[in-house]
């Protein structure tokens, strides 16, 4: 079985090695490629030509990310209701010669907050960040009960498209878009998740700060290239509750595994096969 993912500057990806990890545990041959856009053989490839190389070599489909996730959605034949919703695409499955389309990121987020912070109250939240992660970060949130969010971008216009996705599929919420933290009433919300980059290696420091959260509040990140990131440190120095990115993208790659394998993978193997990259 044959698989690969599709991204620029993926060297250091994860997702590979979780995913080889996972088949050997259950013993069966699964080759996962990288398709590095950023380097030989595949730089200055398109999208839609790293698709075709990938199908016309016998993979059964592939993992998408960063940048090419939005682009991805306009290039399938058929898509899943949540990648739809989201006009974005995480995992493509070769049907038939078809391209289906799903999007991975809102059930790993979903699964991940289910564990990462359980029972914490998420009826009023902010999101950070309304690029191609921060939509299924707001759609899970949704759907495990956030009825009040706020959306922040550093770019509105972002910020407006989700909000009016978001309101399209889920008319209950009251989704509202803010240019300030102060303008969501920190001191209401239950909790901030950041799907911002803010925190990356490349991108240091936060895109807020958590302060004006009342005690018993929490911060998720997304970002889990460090899984400690200025945020998260900030808001442990508050004593509010944290989730890092890692159970995100765990569930994520288990869900893409059983998608392109038809294999249920174990998210705690995951875990530990994570830990040890
Ligand atoms: P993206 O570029 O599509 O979106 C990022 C958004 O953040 C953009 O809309 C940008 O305008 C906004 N932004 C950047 N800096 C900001 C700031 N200081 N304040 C407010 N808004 C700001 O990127 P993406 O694909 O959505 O990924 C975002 C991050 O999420 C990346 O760091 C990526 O590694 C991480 N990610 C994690 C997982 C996981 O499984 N844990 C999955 C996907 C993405």
């Amino acid at each position: 079985m044959k698989a690969a993912l599709i991204g620029h500057g993926i060297a250091g990806s994860l997702t590979p090695d979780m995913h080889m990890a996972e088949a050997r545990a259950q013993g069966f041959d699964y080759e996962y490629q990288r398709f590095d856009t950023a380097t030989a053989p595949y730089a200055g490839q398109s999208l839609t030509a790293l698709l075709d190389l990938a199908r016309e070599q016998g993979m059964t489909g592939v993992n998408i990310t960063y940048p090419f996730k939005v682009d991805a959605a306009d290039m399938m034949d058929d898509l899943s209701d949540t990648a739809r919703l989201l006009g974005a695409v995480n995992t493509v499955l070769f049907d038939q010669g078809r391209r289906v389309g799903h999007n991975t990121d809102y059930v790993g987020f979903r699964s991940a907050l289910r564990r990462g912070l359980p029972h914490a109250p998420i009826t009023r939240a902010l999101l950070v960040g309304a690029g191609g992660a921060g939509g299924a970060v707001a759609l899970a949130l949704i759907d495990q009960g956030t009825d009040v969010l706020f959306l922040l971008d550093q770019d509105r216009k972002k910020a407006e498209e989700l909000k009016t996705r978001l309101t399209a599929a889920r008319p209950r919420v009251a989704v509202s878009v803010v240019d300030t933290f102060a303008e969501a009433q920190p001191e209401q919300l239950n909790g901030i998740a950041n799907a911002t980059p803010m925190g990356m290696a490349a991108y240091p420091g936060m895109a807020l700060d958590p302060s004006g959260l009342p005690s018993g509040g929490w911060v998720a990140d997304i970002v889990y290239f460090p899984r400690q990131t200025a945020l998260l440190e900030r808001a442990e120095n508050l004593r509010l509750r944290t989730m890092d990115g890692s159970g995100m993208a765990i569930f994520q790659a288990a869900s893409a595994f059983h998608l392109l394998t038809g294999r249920t993978a174990s998210p705690d193997r995951m875990y530990e096969s994570f830990e040890q990259f």
